[in-house]
């Protein structure tokens, strides 16, 4: 299994963030959304999942 902490932009925190995937669709595919929960602020928001090679980029 993948861990499920992301490092993500948080609006709220205003910086990158460890955030948690609280919801996964079944077919996890980087086009679909998940949301996200900030392990800092709580806060939750939908995302899309990226591709793994797309990491460098941010
Ligand atoms: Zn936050």
């Amino acid at each position: 299994m993948t861990e499920e902490l992301e490092q993500r932009w948080c609006k709220k925190c205003f910086k990158k963030t460890r955030q948690e995937i609280i919801f996964m669709p079944e077919i996890p595919t980087y086009k679909r959304r998940r949301q996200y929960k900030c392990t800092e602020c709580g806060l939750t928001s939908w995302l899309q999942g990226r591709r793994p090679s797309a990491e460098s980029v941010y």
